[in-house]
């Protein structure tokens, strides 16, 4: 897939969609590792699984209900919670209980998101546990500040418009020197409308894609600012364009103390998240 802008304009792009952000956002699944790695499928089937136990339908049914509830509500959860008031902690838990060995370490992924210059948070409408554990299998634990989950936000998932203010409120996050990163193009139009500058994250022509149908829409949207395969590649270009060349070893970006009255909420880096695992 060839990047959004004409390439002979790409590397200006870079510098004035890139060059005043300084807080980098990323989804988790299908966005910081590849759609094919086989993670996301053992994800849907569990929920499957879930709803047919929760609810005594055959798979098929089961299948029916959770695509219902996805379209309706954004995921599964919501709309359990919504039409059922579920709790939602043991959903969470079984759906995420899933084999991560399929995961590779990421190391030139690592290294481009390492570089970044400033914070550096993880969005998902996972739990906290499954961004933990699975960017521990990636290789890239301690690169990020936090994980902000569906937990978080109240289970209200993207695209909703206030999953993104409970994140702006919760990080002091301004979205107009943020940047996101996202393999839903749906899920970046409230980041757009708020003035973040948007990167849809695709699957390679040759991928295979294991995600909703309708999940691969939107490339073309006005509020996509760029289109990549590569996310290492990519953020390598960004870097590249932004700091210090590749081979000067960087170092971690930490956030400055909070003030007092600082509303920022920081959690402890994301760092031994290997200690979770049993
Ligand atoms: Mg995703």
């Amino acid at each position: 897939m060839t990047l959004v802008p004409a390439l002979k304009t790409f590397e200006t792009d870079l510098l004035s969609k890139f060059g005043h952000v300084s807080t980098w956002v990323f989804d988790l699944d299908n966005t910081l590792y590849p759609s094919d790695s086989g993670l996301w499928p053992q994800i849907n089937q569990r929920v499957t699984l879930y709803l047919a136990a929760l609810t005594g339908l055959d798979g098929l049914s089961a299948r029916a209900l959770q695509r219902y509830y996805y379209h309706r509500h954004g995921t599964t959860l919501r709309g359990l919670v919504e039409e059922s008031a579920i709790d939602p902690t043991p959903f969470l838990e079984f759906v995420h209980d899933v084999d991560r060995s399929g995961l590779s370490r990421d190391a030139p992924l690592a290294r481009e998101i390492e570089r970044l210059p400033g914070r550096r948070l993880i969005f998902t409408n996972g739990s906290r546990d499954h961004a933990l554990r699975t960017v521990a299998e990636l290789g890239l634990d301690g690169l990020f500040e936090d994980a902000f989950d569906i937990v978080a936000s109240g289970l209200v998932p993207k695209p909703a418009a206030p999953a993104y203010d409970a994140f702006f409120d919760r990080y002091g996050v301004d979205p107009a020197s943020a940047a996101m990163f996202e393999d839903l193009a749906k899920n970046l139009q409230t980041p757009k409308a708020r003035g973040m500058t948007t990167t849809l994250v695709a699957p390679r022509a040759d991928q295979r894609d294991d995600r909703d149908a309708a999940d691969g829409e939107g490339s073309g949207a006005g509020y996509v600012d760029f289109v990549t395969d590569d996310l290492a590649g990519f953020l390598r270009r960004v870097n590249d364009r932004l700091v210090a060349p590749a081979h000067k070893p960087s170092r971690p970006n930490r956030p400055a103390p909070p003030s007092p009255g600082d509303r920022r909420r920081r959690s402890r880096p994301l760092r031994g998240a290997r200690g979770l695992r049993a």
